[in-house]
């Protein structure tokens, strides 16, 4: 395979990186067996930057045999936790030392900003594999009473080889959130990047070798949903398969798993994040909170506050000072050090996006501000803020996944719950309000799996995150996440019993 090397020469970046940019399986970076590759494109400017390795179905199976033989000789029940904890906090260094290369092809191939890649992506990836690396010589059961006769004792088992598909809006948080949990547990892994952001996950190959994990532990086959994505989840023997991404693909991976050997399957789908907003909040930080909360990674987040509910009393201040936040977010080159919001990550993203603006348009709201295309190259939409939507409007029901908010009155707390709970999502909530028996009351009653008091896309490596309804299945990060890749048994001893 080829080896890409690139020199950063930005206002913010200069530096070179370099790495194979084949199959990353056994240790060994290799081409896919077709040979084939697939272009990695600049949001920024629409043009390839350079071509990775296509991998194929066949290429899941020698991986998965890899996988498979680490999990049997040097890793799994093999390896005590202290190793992989060793060499989990050694990946980590690692990264650390790569911290602004890493942010840097964030910025290459995803469109988000330099500044908050180093601000978000990359530290908080550290933080995920730190965290992990802490809970990998602290797996535990428990000894259960029953009867004296007997003792009765879980253990905490690896699953096996398990499958990790990733999507491309945090290409390299979503990989620390997934390998981090898997790796701690003691399993071996096939992990297929998202075909549109593969770059920093063949960076992370590169510092798993250097990090001294063994040939096999972590295996990234590169390539598209249908052929290699579909290889994992079909695979009979993959004993467990993460996604991130779609709830349209996390059903088809759900149905693969049910038709194939019944692995176990952890999904984090999409979402259409309702925040609150009472007349008796602070206005102010309501305004900058929810301007976060959708146009940060340019509404490209599974939990953006896309649904802003204002009651009457501050509707009309609120949408003035929200409207002047969205005008004054510098929309630009991911590498300029005052944009806030790049490009979107794809052709295709960018007219998804366009198609949901005109379908809010004809079916009666009113776009308040933006709706449009910045500039003439690269996929840049404008931050876009939608009035005078109803409930059953598609920029009401659907995830946009673009820097598109839509800004709805409320009466009050029970206008509010409904309203916040009527989608068939429920991945995050916020709630704005300086009485605390008011937040706390509307937190609980919010059907998500997270609910933000008075912030929004606060993420910790420490506390779990997932959804209800169509918005997933499991929980990732915290303690929560290690039950994902742990198979419990449970043994009775006899102690005497006669039969
Ligand atoms: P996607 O679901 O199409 O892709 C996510 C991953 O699944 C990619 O690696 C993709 O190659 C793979 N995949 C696609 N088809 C597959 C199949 N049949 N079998 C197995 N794997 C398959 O998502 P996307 O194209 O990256 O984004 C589309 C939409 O997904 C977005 O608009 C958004 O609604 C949602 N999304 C959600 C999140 C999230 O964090 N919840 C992240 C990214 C995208």
């Amino acid at each position: 395979p080829e080896t890409f090397t690139y020199k950063f020469d930005t206002p913010v970046y200069k530096g070179e990186t370099s790495f194979s940019t084949g199959l990353f399986i056994n240790g060994q970076f290799v081409d896919g067996s077709n040979k084939t590759t697939i272009d990695v494109i600049n949001p920024t400017t629409g043009k390839a930057v350079t071509k990775i390795s296509e991998g194929t179905p066949a290429d899941v199976d020698i991986a998965v045999k890899a996988a498979q033989d680490a999990f049997d000789t040097v890793w799994g029940l093999n390896a005590p936790g202290a190793k992989r904890c060793a060499l989990l906090n050694k990946l980590a260094n690692l990264m650390e030392d790569h911290f602004d290369e890493f942010a840097a092809l964030e910025a290459l191939d995803n469109g988000k900003t330099f500044s908050w890649a180093q601000k978000a992506d990359v530290p908080e990836s550290i933080a995920c594999i730190k965290y992990y690396a802490g809970w990998a010589d602290k797996i535990r059961g428990s000894t259960i009473e029953t009867t004296e006769d007997k003792l009765v004792y879980t253990r905490h088992e690896p699953i096996g080889v398990v499958g990790q598909i990733i999507p491309w809006n945090f290409p390299l948080m979503m990989m620390a959130w997934k390998i981090g949990p898997a790796l701690a547990t003691g399993n071996t892994i096939i992990l297929k990047p998202s075909e549109f952001t593969p770059l920093t996950a063949l960076l992370m190959a590169k510092l798993i070798n250097e990090a001294g994990f063994p040939p096999g532990v972590v295996n990234i086959v590169n390539g598209y949903g249908n052929t290699v994505g579909q290889a994992i989840s079909e695979h009979m023997e993959i004993d467990k398969v993460a996604f991130t991404g779609s709830t349209l693909v996390g059903r088809k991976i759900m149905e693969a798993a049910a038709k194939t050997n019944l692995k176990n399957v952890t999904l984090e789908l999409g979402g259409k994040s309702p925040v609150v907003i009472f007349d008796d909040c602070d206005l102010e930080q309501a305004v900058a909170w929810s301007s976060h909360g959708i146009f940060w990674n340019h509404g490209q987040s599974c939990s953006a506050g896309s649904r802003i509910f204002v009651q009457e009393g501050v509707y009309d201040e609120f949408l003035k000072r929200f409207t002047e936040t969205a005008q004054s977010l510098k929309v630009g080159d991911p590498f300029s050090p005052d944009s806030y919001q790049g490009p979107q990550v794809s052709q295709i993203q960018y007219d998804r996006i366009m198609g949901y603006i005109e379908s809010g348009k004809a079916q009666g709201a009113t776009v308040h501000y933006g709706g449009h295309r910045i500039g003439t190259e690269g996929y840049f939409i404008s931050p876009t803020i939608f009035t005078n939507a109803e409930p059953n409007m598609k920029i009401v029901q659907e995830e946009i996944f673009g820097p598109v908010g839509v800004v709805v009155k409320f009466k009050d707390e029970v206008d509010a719950i409904q309203k916040a709970n009527d989608t068939s999502y429920g991945l995050a909530s916020a709630v704005f309000s300086q009485d605390i028996n008011r937040a706390l009351t509307i937190a609980h009653k919010l059907q998500a799996g997270t609910a933000w008091v008075n912030c929004v896309q606060q993420l910790h490596p420490n506390v779990p995150f997932g959804g209800y309804k169509q918005s997933g299945i499991g929980r990732e990060l915290g303690e929560h996440a290690l039950n994902n890749y742990c198979n419990v048994k449970a043994v009775h001893v006899n102690l005497g019993h006669r039969q």
